[in-house]
């Protein structure tokens, strides 16, 4: 048999295999591989689940980043993806790799970071896992989540001529790391509790890879198409100086922000966004719509053309 490696299958192609693999969730998964966290019930009532790993080297480098913001970003991602399905973070289980070399204070200073992040939320270390290797340094979190409400959003509920709407401000993480500083974002639970009572959301998804890569998730769980509107895309004030081929590569393709993407029925919204960007002193912004599947992903310049967008976030294995 012909054996080809990871970097020609690349990431989102493994996990496909490896969803293949495993087949349709079975019992009360109701979730599995796909999206965000998986749901499953137990005694009656939804929990949700989600794992993120953060790697030396890949991730971050402690040239950039202290160690208490090593902690915070690998909590951050975790706790992100329970915003990402609506939900809000009960536990975590935190796994760590690390050479027998490494001061202990740098790991002491990690759970600080990463304790001061979850605290936040109400959301407590529960327990993990903790081993030598010769590698990076390597921290793998679970978190364990519920439900906000009665709802739960899923990347595939997104419908035809839903708006896309993006909270804060995607790209500026991504800008920040080619400067080799890491973000200390906060990932978007407060605002998603605040939107999802406030508004009917069909989809739900965090931007980790950078919006063309993450609205292509959206595409393929949803079966839908996408118009991105340049004209409504949030321009952070340090992206604002740079041209518009850069200003598009870094908002479109960054990831690490950690924003929120989510698609909806409703026309009228002029007043929530009003009163979100008061209440959270972000923008909530209308950055495009939910179109047929065979219109692909596509955007819309400020000159008036319609160009195909491809997806070009952070993908491991390939980049
Ligand atoms: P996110 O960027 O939101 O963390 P990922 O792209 O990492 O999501 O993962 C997409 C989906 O694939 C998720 O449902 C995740 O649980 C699943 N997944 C990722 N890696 C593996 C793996 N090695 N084995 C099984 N499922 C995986
Ligand atoms: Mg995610």
């Amino acid at each position: 048999m012909h054996s080809f490696n990871l970097s020609t299958l690349g990431e989102f192609g493994l996990i496909q295999k490896i969803r293949k693999m495993i087949g349709h969730p079975l019992r009360n998964l109701k979730v599995g591989i796909g999206d965000d966290a998986a749901i499953f019930k137990m005694t009656g009532k939804d929990v949700l689940v989600t794992k993120d790993m953060l790697v030396e080297k890949v991730h971050f480098d402690f040239r950039m980043a202290t160690p208490f913001e090593v902690g915070w970003r690998a909590m951050a991602a975790n706790l992100s993806d329970i915003a990402a399905m609506g939900g809000w973070p009960y536990f975590a289980l935190v796994g760590i790799g690390a050479r027998p070399n490494i001061p202990v204070e740098r790991i002491i200073a990690i759970y600080r970071g990463m304790m001061k992040l979850a605290s936040r939320f109400n959301c407590q270390i529960a327990g993990g896992d903790t081993v030598s290797t010769p590698g990076p340094l390597t921290i793998s979190i679970t978190v364990i989540g519920h439900p906000l409400g009665k709802k739960i959003f899923l990347r595939s509920g997104a419908k035809l001529y839903d708006k896309i709407l993006a909270t804060g401000w995607p790209g500026k993480a991504a800008l920040a790391l080619k400067e080799n500083k890491l973000s200390r974002t906060v990932p978007r639970l407060e605002e998603i509790k605040y939107l999802s009572r406030k508004l009917k959301i069909n989809a739900l998804i965090d931007t980790s890879d950078g919006i063309s890569s993450d609205l292509t998730r959206v595409c393929e769980e949803s079966k839908v198409g996408v118009l991105i509107f340049e004209k409504n895309l949030p321009i952070a004030p340090e992206i604002k100086r740079l041209k518009r081929k850069e200003k598009l590569d870094v908002i479109l393709n960054g990831g690490e922000d950690f924003e929120l993407l989510l698609t909806t029925p409703e026309k009228k919204i002029d007043s929530l966004i009003s009163h979100f960007k008061k209440k959270f002193d972000i923008p909530l912004s209308v950055i495009g719509e939910i179109k047929p599947q065979k219109y692909g992903l596509k955007i819309l310049g400020t000159d008036g053309r319609e160009e195909p967008l491809k997806a070009s976030g952070y993908e491991h294995f390939r980049s």
